[in-house]
């Protein structure tokens, strides 16, 4: 079920959003997607192989252990903290063998670029797009990761020149396009207030973080590989909570991007 957050009331004190007013409900006239965990369930359908892919690359850099064991212990380490800055060290001080921080990057390379299969898009995910799409709202993505597996992940999911989607961005580990630049970049193209672009994605730290900076509206999709995490603070709070992508219709906002 959908819940509002708390902060949301509490910051309709600043003023910058229209949702200030009481009777008003806010205008969006473009909705910013994340990809992974937000159009699609990347923890079932990614995560896993990607663990075992790194397990691969730890022994292979000289992890003293099986791939089997190495993987078990990536699982049991992911369900204490999902971060990989996290699992990475602790597999490897279970383990030990090789240096630490090549088996580490190694590890890291090889969870990012493991190889693409068949994905599916949440049930909810088309509808949505066909939706906005007839009220006129711009959508856009702004995907995470590495650039060539995040278009792998693109095609693999038939979102590749959907006409439901004005563009996508990639946003990549080196930090070239960061995902807050990405979206200062989308508002500076359609020249429209912050108040009237809604993010969409399952990271506090990360897409609802950089879109409350920018003062859009954020709903976050409690799903996944970081639904464990909790906001560090009010700027990762987002204004709405989701588990399904197809309570996001269902929301107090108007959804028109035709004058
Ligand atoms: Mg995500």
């Amino acid at each position: 079920m959908m819940a509002r957050n708390s902060e949301a009331s509490s910051s309709a004190g600043k003023g910058q959003k229209s949702f200030s007013s009481r009777k008003m409900i806010p205008l969006i006239r473009c909705v910013i997607f994340d990809l992974d965990d937000t159009l699609f369930d990347s923890l079932g359908q990614r995560v896993r192989p990607a663990h075992r892919h790194a397990a691969e690359a730890m022994v292979r850099a000289g992890l003293n252990t099986t791939v089997e064991a190495a993987y078990r212990a990536r699982i049991r380490a992911f369900r204490r903290d999902p971060m990989l800055r996290h699992i990475d060290p602790a597999v490897w001080s279970e383990f030990g063998g090789g240096d630490c921080d090549a088996v580490c990057r190694a590890a890291r390379d090889a969870y990012f670029k493991c190889p693409v299969g068949e994905l599916k898009l949440f049930r909810g995910v088309l509808p949505l797009l066909r939706f906005l799409h007839s009220r006129g709202v711009r959508v856009y993505i702004v995907s995470f990761g590495e650039p060539e597996i995040q278009r792998a992940k693109v095609r693999a999911l038939g979102l590749e020149g959907h006409p439901g989607i004005d563009q996508i961005y990639y946003a990549d580990r080196d930090q070239l396009l960061t995902k807050e630049a990405a979206f200062a970049m989308i508002q500076q193209q359609l020249q429209l207030p912050a108040c009237e672009m809604l993010i969409v994605g399952d990271r506090p730290m990360r897409e609802i973080r950089a879109g409350k900076e920018l003062g859009m509206h954020t709903v976050r999709l409690r799903h996944g590989e970081f639904a464990s995490q909790k906001p560090r603070g009010p700027e990762e709070e987002p204004d709405y909570e989701v588990r399904h992508v197809s309570e996001i219709k269902a929301l107090p906002f108007t959804w028109n991007g035709n004058n």
